[in-house]
């Protein structure tokens, strides 16, 4: 375990109820859990990085296989991809907050975004099948950052164009993961009911037991005063 700015970096083996997002590229954002409080960073290691796009399915296996391989061979290329992964994962968690608290995104966060979408686009090619022309990934895509283009290309074309009101981040403590909120009435305020919600109901109950107040941050996420830590496991 190493930590790097507060952040501390934990190994993680991914389970489902670490795939709350809606889409990969949030999901992808939530690789580090409890930024309002506490953050932890789960990849610590390209090949983590690996595991998460395999259970995502971000990728085909063959790719994830051949960057295993590569990265094997090659591991401090690795790591700098992972590094400019970590940048971009960083820049989407600020670019998709500021945009559900209404504020427009930085330059450099656009610019930023934009190049790996680049890069991901660059990576597709389209084919003609079926009566459809459709966006396939490139066979001889193979690239350490074909992961961090992939998010891009996904946050581009399947999340920005949101309705901006489904774009959620979770009210519960020490969490702030992302999500796109599908439910019916569009009233979705936890990664998951059962984790946070339930965390954030029984903090509310002894807030006011203690005749605390409730505060609220730019975000419109409560908090309430002391920050007694709540762990979302
Ligand atoms: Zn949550």
């Amino acid at each position: 375990m190493q930590t790097v700015l507060g952040v501390i970096i934990e190994s993680h083996k991914f389970r489902n109820r670490d795939i709350i997002g809606g889409d990969a590229a949030l999901d992808f954002v939530n690789t580090v859990t409890g930024r309002d409080q506490s953050p932890r960073d789960w990849l610590d290691s390209y090949p983590r990085l690996l595991e998460w796009a395999a259970f995502v399915h971000l990728l085909p296996k063959r790719v994830l296989r051949t960057l295993a391989k590569k990265a094997h061979k090659e591991p401090a290329a690795a790591a700098i991809a992972l590094a400019r992964a970590k940048v971009l994962r960083e820049a989407l968690f600020e670019l998709v907050t500021r945009i559900i608290s209404r504020r427009a995104p930085t330059k450099t966060t656009l610019a930023l975004l934009r190049q790996h979408w680049i890069a991901g686009i660059n990576a597709h090619e389209l084919r003609f099948e079926h009566g459809h022309v459709v966006a396939e990934l490139r066979s001889d895509a193979t690239d350490f950052d074909l992961i961090a283009a992939m998010i891009a290309y996904r946050m581009v074309e399947h999340v920005l164009p949101l309705p901006i009101d489904r774009l959620r981040i979770c009210q519960g403590p020490n969490c702030s993961w992302l999500f796109i909120d599908r439910s019916k009435g569009g009233r979705r305020r936890w990664c998951d009911m059962a984790v946070c919600g339930n965390a954030a109901k029984s903090r509310r109950f002894y807030a006011r037991l203690r005749g605390l107040t409730q505060v609220s941050d730019s975000t419109g996420r409560s908090a309430y005063h002391p920050r007694d830590q709540v762990t979302a496991e």
